[in-house]
Formats: C-alpha cells, sequence, structure tokens
C-alpha cells in the first residue's frame, strides 16, 4: 500500500480555521476539518489510505478521508513517501531580462552625514574608482541613461524611473531636465514611464514641490521619527539635528501633493526601535500615508547594528506584529493604516510570489552611478565588482547570467529547507555582502526574524481573508 508523508508547508491559524502556505506553490490554502486531520496525522507518521481512515474512523468515513489525501497530494502537501523530495531546479531567464526599474543616483552627494549610512557610513560597498566618482550626474549622461532605460526596457510598456542619491535634490536642474527627456522619448516611443524619487526634504520649497506634483512623481522622504530619534542620526555637516529644518517641508508635501502616496522610510538602529512611537509620530501627528520601516544594513559590531535578543530583533519584532494586528483591524472597520512592511507582505502573499532571487536587483531592476556605470541596484551603483554595464554599452548579458546563476536561490543551501524561501529566497544581497563578503551568502542571521514575521503576515492575511475577504481583492490593486 502506497505510504503518504507531509511534504512542504508551513501551517497557521486564522479565525479558528487551519491554512496552510504551501512552499512549493507558494499558496495559500484553508484546510476542511478532514483534510486537517489527514495531515497532522501523516505528519506524526507516515501513511497509506486505508491505514489513516482506521487510525480517524472515529471522526471521518473512508470517501472522506480518500478524498482529502487525493486533495492534500494535488497540492502537495503530502507526497508518496517513498519518493524522493523534489529538488529546487535552477532555471535561468532564457533570454535577456527586460528593465522594470531603473534607479538613477543623480548625486552621491548629501547634506547631511547620517552616522549609519550606507554611502558615507563605514559599510560603504568602496571601490578604489568610487572615490573617482563624479560626485553629480550631468545631463549627458542622464540622457543617456534614459536611452539605456528604454533600450533595456525592450517590451515593457511601463518603465520606472526612480531618482536616488545622495540627496536628490542637490542636483534639482539635471531632475527636471531628465524626467522632462524621459516624458518625451516615453511619448515617441510609446511608453509610460512611471517617476520617484527619494529625499531627506531638506531641500524641499515649493516650487519643487508644484515640479513633483506638475509630474506625478512619487515620493519617500528618509526619516526618522520625533525630534530626538531624527536628530540622533539625521544630522548635517555640522552636527546638527534636521527635524526643524524638514518638519515644515515635509507638512507641505503632504498637504499639496495628494496625488500621489507619500511614504517615509524610516532605517532602524540599536538605538531607535520605538517603532509604534515613530510609526504614530509620522503617520498619525505628520500624516504619512505610508510608513516603511528597515533595519540598518551594517557589518557586525558596529555601536549602531540591531542585535539578536530582547533589546534588538525580538523588540523589533513584537512592535512589527503589534501594528501589523493594529493594521488588521483597521482595515477591517474600513480604515486606513500606513505599515507599509505589512501590506508589501501581504501583497507579495496574495500574488502567490515565489522568487529565486531575493529581489529585482540585476533582473529588471538596475541601479546607474553618477558615472553612468550599471549596477545591480542602488546600493551597488559604483561598485566595479558588482558592474553589470555602462549606460553607454548597455547591460553585458553574459555577466548578468553569469550574476543570476551565481545567485539563483538553488546555490543558497542553507535555505532548501526553509519555508519562508519563497518569500526571502535568501534576502538582499547588499546586507550579505556587508555582513559575509558575498552577495551570494544567505542572509543567516534573521532567519529566524523573517520566519516569525512572515507567520505573523500568513496570520493576517488568513484573517482577512475570513473577515474582510474583498479586502484581499484589492492588495496591489
Ligand atoms: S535566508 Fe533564512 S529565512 Fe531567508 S530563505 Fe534562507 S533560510 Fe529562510
Ligand atoms: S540588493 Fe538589497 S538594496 Fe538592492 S534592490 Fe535588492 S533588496 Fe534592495
Amino acid at each position: 500500500m502506497t505510504q503518504f508523508a507531509a511534504r512542504d508547508f508551513h501551517p497557521f491559524e486564522a479565525g479558528g480555521n487551519r491554512y496552510l502556505y504551501l512552499v512549493p506553490s507558494a499558496g495559500v490554502v484553508r484546510l476542511d476539518r478532514a483534510s486537517d486531520a489527514v495531515l497532522s496525522t501523516v505528519a506524526q507518521e507516515p501513511g497509506s489510505v486505508g491505514e489513516l481512515t482506521s487510525r480517524l474512523s472515529d471522526r471521518f468515513a473512508a470517501d472522506e478521508v480518500a478524498s482529502a489525501v487525493e486533495e492534500l497530494l494535488h497540492i502537495q502537501a503530502i507526497g508518496v513517501a517513498a519518493e524522493p523530495r523534489k529538488r529546487m531546479l535552477k532555471v535561468l531567464p532564457s533570454s535577456a531580462v527586460p528593465l522594470q526599474t531603473m534607479v538613477l543616483n543623480v548625486t552621491s552627494k548629501c547634506n547631511l552625514a547620517c552616522t549609519y549610512c550606507y554611502e558615507y557610513g563605514e559599510d560603504r560597498v568602496v571601490d578604489e574608482e568610487a572615490a573617482e566618482m563624479p560626485r553629480f550626474l550631468d545631463e549627458e549622461t542622464a540622457r543617456q541613461s534614459v536611452d539605456f532605460m528604454f533600450e533595456e526596457a525592450g517590451p515593457n510598456p511601463v518603465v520606472n524611473l526612480t531618482f536616488f542619491g545622495g540627496e536628490t535634490l542637490l542636483n534639482f536642474p539635471v531632475l527636471k531636465t531628465t524626467l522632462a527627456y524621459a516624458r518625451e522619448r516615453g511619448d515617441a516611443l510609446g511608453k509610460k514611464v512611471q517617476f520617484s524619487l527619494t529625499t531627506n526634504a531638506t531641500l524641499l520649497k515649493p516650487e519643487i514641490v508644484q515640479w513633483l506634483i506638475d509630474n506625478e512623481v512619487g515620493v519617500t522622504v528618509s526619516i526618522d521619527g520625533p525630534k530626538e530619534m531624527q536628530d540622533r542620526f539625521r544630522v548635517f555637516h555640522n552636527g546638527k539635528g534636521s527635524y526643524e529644518v524638514v518638519l515644515p517641508k515635509i507638512r507641505d508635501l503632504l498637504q499639496r501633493h495628494t496625488a500621489k502616496p507619500i511614504g517615509a522610510r524610516v532605517t532602524l538602529t540599536r538605538q531607535n526601535l520605538d517603532i509604534i512611537g515613530i510609526y504614530r509620530h509620522l503617520s498619525e501627528e505628520v500624516g504619512f500615508q505610508q510608513v516603511g520601516f528597515a533595519p540598518v544594513t551594517t557589518a557586525n559590531g558596529r555601536d549602531y547594528a540591531i542585535e539578536d535578543g530582547e533589546n534588538g530583533y525580538d523588540l523589533m519584532l513584537q512592535q512589527f506584529q503589534a501594528l501589523a494586528w493594529e493594521f488588521l483591524e483597521y482595515t477591517v472597520a474600513g480604515r486606513r493604516h500606513a505599515f507599509s512592511n505589512v501590506t508589501e507582505t501581504l501583497e507579495e502573499i496574495h500574488k502567490g510570489v515565489s522568487k529565486a532571487y531575493p529581489c529585482g536587483a540585476g533582473v529588471g531592476l538596475v541601479g546607474v552611478a553618477t558615472n553612468g556605470d550599471v549596477g545591480l541596484c542602488h546600493r551597488f551603483a559604483g561598485s566595479d565588482e558588482h558592474r553589470l554595464g555602462s549606460v553607454g554599452e548597455g547591460i553585458d548579458v553574459e555577466k548578468q547570467r553569469e550574476f543570476l546563476d551565481r545567485n539563483h536561490l538553488a546555490n543558497k543551501t542553507d535555505c532548501h529547507t526553509c519555508w519562508a524561501r519563497p518569500l526571502c529566497a535568501g534576502g538582499c544581497y547588499h546586507e550579505a555582502h556587508t555582513r559575509y563578503g558575498s552577495t551570494e551568502h544567505a542572509n543567516l542571521h534573521y532567519c529566524e526574524w523573517i520566519r516569525a514575521w512572515t507567520h505573523t503576515c500568513l496570520e493576517v492575511y488568513g484573517e482577512l481573508a475570513e473577515r474582510a475577504p474583498h479586502v484581499l481583492e484589492r492588495i496591489g490593486n
């Protein structure tokens, strides 16, 4: 008799029901009572349909058990015990990957001197060559970059152009001409360009805000929270805090630029972990519609690095969880909630995202340095070691292929048995490079955190499915 055994899934509960996150398909299913019982029984000990029927005979008829087995086999929650588990396949794109997003570094200069910044801080990806990098993108390189973007976008009807820095507004003249040129070329080519920029908000002025509005530019503001937090790390070169400077400018931006959600991006450090307090301030007092948090990228041992344990990652997780549950209650009640970390993960779960690579870096997304060098993403722009080409020569397809080959999830043996791999895929290359010296290394220092956070997001997803399924339909739209 064929024996069945449990396979690759992660269970969770929502609304009193049992759900599974199915790792091979990245799908989510709710189990009926019979399937739940069969799976629990098989997880304890493999068994045949006959054995399972007899073990569960006090609760389920034989045909219920048989159809539960069939269903669980179909979704690959169980498999034939004697058959080896399927190995992870390494499937590389068969042709060049069309570009979706170009992150254009318009300057490497910044008027703030944040201690932890990867651009200026101690952990920057530095090459000798980067030291020679022009501090500002010039108009000619910017135009070449736009031409490169359309060329590499191939058949994509929409491309995203994100301006990045340094502080982007230090090079406002080139921002303006670049956007105008991209719009003109997009119109001529019949392609839509979606623009966005990241700024520290110190240089926002009414006329710049108007330009952002007129051109429908999405804005992400790097900000660390209330005054005491912001002024601790986000300081001018003379050491003065930036809170009082940015607050009125941000208020003006939020009040007038209403067509696009304006996001706040908070860098979390060991000294800046009052996530709920920061969230309340930025969302409820300042008025950001999206507030997202990212732990600082750092090598081990920096005094701002978030530590393991109750004062570090555990504290961060508890607060992320509290905000995620608050998001759920707000959403069910039809209220808006700004915690974007949870909405981003819910969107990925809902779309059934299953990644072979942690992000789009080098595959659909590139970072362009001020000298026109093309790197994996904005964080690697200007790093010779991670150069994929240049805006003049285009992407070196061989290099790209070699990168994709080396960095595929199938090579990360530590991740092969991890249920969170469809969403994590080993984590950020920049973080891995900073921590372990290689983009190919899985970010094993935050696995527990990733799994616990993903589990919470799955629970929230299940609760939404139970209590407000119509909301799931809107996710990602
Ligand atoms: S890095 Fe850790 S959490 Fe992420 S997929 Fe690999 S083992 Fe899982
Ligand atoms: S490598 Fe890291 S920083 Fe770069 S795009 Fe990916 S996740 Fe973002």
